[in-house]
């Protein structure tokens, strides 16, 4: 595999200004899904920064450092369908926007970053005519065939052209966990625009900044995350692209999102009132403020020493250490804790297509979890911490043989 390449942006991704301030670093990582085969132990991966800058004309919060979205996506692993609870997710939500927007029979609704298209058969199973988009070639093919037609790549302005020449416009254009992970969101957005029908709408949803600070999810914070986006800036972002956000609600996934509508300026729709109470709740969090994000990384770094003391103590005391989940964000929660080989002696993670390979960059050894009853360890590092319930529910037997669960955030708690 080639070195992942990176570029520094100097711009702000939403309104192009050019007044950013470093608000928070942490410490650089490989890319965050970057798992690696035990006969690679050996080679070094390199790393990248994870500096968050916030525009001082948009209030804009973002990455500037850019790998290569080849390298990050088109190997893409994550399978929306096998989670039960995304299925049901994408089912309401092709629901609502039904019920609300009134889409014709027939019309044509598009999903950027369709995957397997679990949401796009719900609009299908609904009379609507349906197309996706994906950049993973085997997740799109394997869509298409299952009856999704899904075309291979990323969505750009010329695409959008092309499909409205072909197929007229679309009703409804969606984006799910997709506005977060991608570089050039305005030619994203011009190609919305040049694609919606006039009663059309454009509905996204992505990690919610609010929900991040105020639950200090900051190993959300990762190379494929490059916006993590807040409703101020995103008003002023599709105003100046002809847009307007009517709709910023607040939804459960991924530990706290939104729920994004926008329509071309002068739509049919009214605006709702989540988009006020969304803005007054940044105003409260002091989003558009530098020092809220400084005082974010003191909290941090609080966690982060009270948790190497507790983790150095069970060392110094002869126990052993192993962590439970090998998602992306524990990459970054580890890095930034420093929590390496010579504390976590392997990982358990229950995806099959992660177990028999090295974490990125530490390159710790993912166990299925019959290493629980194998190895014992003393005591588990939760570092999927927001399923710290379902696992150690799941994992009752490790618990009732003698182990423990150590949870490092939001606060650190022994189970
Ligand atoms: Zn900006």
């Amino acid at each position: 595999m080639a070195e992942p390449s990176v570029r520094r942006r100097t711009d702000c991704r939403l309104c192009a200004g050019s007044e950013l301030e470093l608000v928070l670093a942490l410490t650089p990582t490989p890319p965050a899904n970057a798992f690696v085969p035990p006969a690679e132990r050996d080679k070094p991966q390199p790393v990248f920064p994870l500096d968050l800058f916030l525009c001082k004309s948009c209030f804009h919060l973002q990455m500037l450092d850019v790998v290569d979205p080849r390298l990050l996506f088109e190997n893409y692993v994550y399978v929306s369908g096998t989670s039960p609870v995304f299925v049901r997710h994408f089912q309401d939500y092709a629901a609502e926007l039904i019920r609300r927007y009134k889409p014709a029979p027939g019309a044509l609704a598009l999903d950027i970053g369709s995957n397997d298209g679990t949401l796009l058969r719900f609009f299908k199973e609904a009379g609507l005519a349906v197309l996706g988009i994906d950049p993973a070639r085997s997740i799109a093919e394997a869509a298409t065939q299952a009856g999704i037609e899904t075309a291979v790549g990323f969505f750009t302005p010329e695409f959008a052209e092309r499909l409205r020449s072909e197929r007229g416009p679309a009703t409804i254009v969606t984006a799910n966990n997709v506005f977060a992970h991608i570089d050039d969101l305005a030619g994203v957005v011009r190609g919305v625009r040049s694609l919606l029908a006039p009663a059309g709408i454009f509905a996204f949803e992505v990690s919610y900044l609010a929900d991040v600070v105020e639950k200090t999810l900051f190993d959300t914070i990762y190379h494929e995350h490059l916006s993590y986006h807040s409703v101020r800036p995103l008003i002023r972002f599709f105003a100046a692209h002809g847009m307007e956000l009517i709709e910023a609600q607040r939804i459960p996934s991924h530990g706290g999102s939104l729920r994004g509508i926008a329509q071309l300026r002068g739509g049919p729709w009214k605006a709702g009132p989540s988009v006020g109470e969304a803005l007054a709740l940044e105003e409260r969090l002091g989003l558009d403020k530098a020092e809220s994000f400084r005082a974010f990384g003191r909290d941090i770094d609080r966690v982060k020493a009270e948790l190497r003391r507790v983790l150095q103590g069970f060392k110094a005391a002869g126990k052993s250490i192993a962590g439970f989940g090998a998602p992306a964000k524990a990459t970054t929660l580890m890095y930034h804790f420093g929590i390496g080989p010579e504390i976590v002696d392997f990982i358990v993670d229950d995806s099959p297509l992660k177990q028999g390979l090295l974490t990125p960059g530490m390159h710790i050894p993912v166990l299925g979890s019959s290493a629980l009853a194998e190895r014992h360890p003393d005591y588990l590092i939760v570092l999927a911490w927001n399923f710290a319930q379902s696992i150690m529910a799941k994992h009752g037997a490790y618990r009732a043989a003698g182990g423990h669960f150590v949870v490092p955030l939001p606060e650190i708690e022994l189970i």
